[in-house]
């Protein structure tokens, strides 16, 4: 697919597992109803599943500064971070890791489903991952308990050498991540049942629909 040509050629690991992730939860959610599971059943879901991760794969290349940001934080504290004998990483703890989730800069920026990036927690002008960590009034009592255990300086270096050092702040930091992202998540599936929201974005892809046509020769 053309998508493995841009770049890189396999796609970040986190995403590899979210696709098994999803099989399995599938699979498992399948037994639990008793139904019977063909595997050509299960090889559908797992294409299903890469045609997902192979979207975010390419909203990610589109926007890769905040990547840069993640390996920056990580670089100083490559060894104690490789070495570690604690903590795995999540579908959420990627998200606030990398910048790349359901924060309204990339909702905006890259994946175009917002008209801002602007914070629908808190009006703030910018929503990014670390507003979300460090600044966001809406996560102050989760921010309280991350503090307690990682200290008061949330930027990435410094929660990144914390986790790499450290399993309680790796939990810590783990469990905010947790809590927060799904509750923002949460919010942003109620904003896009919201009709005024869809309007908007079936105009923006009536837009790009438009400058993509008029990228083709005539
Ligand atoms: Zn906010």
């Amino acid at each position: 697919m053309a998508e493995y040509l841009v770049g890189e050629k396999v796609p970040p690991w986190d995403l590899e597992a979210k696709v098994l992730a999803n099989v399995y939860r599938r699979t498992a959610e399948a037994r639990a109803r008793g139904t019977g599971l063909e595997l050509e059943i299960i090889a559908r879901w797992r294409q299903e599943s890469r045609r997902d991760i192979l979207r975010t794969w390419t909203e990610r290349l589109e926007d890769p500064s905040a990547g840069v940001l993640t390996i920056g934080a990580i670089r100083p504290v490559l060894s104690e971070w490789t070495s570690r004998g604690h903590g795995t990483i999540t579908y959420c703890l990627t998200q606030v890791l990398s910048g790349h989730g359901c924060f309204g800069r990339y909702l905006w920026k890259v994946a175009r489903r917002k008209p801002t990036a602007e914070c629908t927690h808190c009006g703030a002008v910018e929503d990014t991952a670390a507003h979300t960590l460090s600044e966001c009034a809406a996560w102050t009592e989760q921010r309280a308990r991350l503090v307690a255990v990682v200290g008061a300086d949330l930027s990435l270096p410094a929660a990144v050498r914390a986790m790499a050092c450290d399993a309680s702040a790796w939990r810590a930091m783990s469990t905010f991540s947790q809590e927060v992202i799904s509750r923002k998540e949460e919010a942003e599936r109620a904003r896009e049942v919201d009709p005024l929201a869809a309007q908007m974005r079936r105009r923006r892809a009536g837009r790009r629909r438009l400058a993509h046509d008029r990228r083709i020769p005539p």
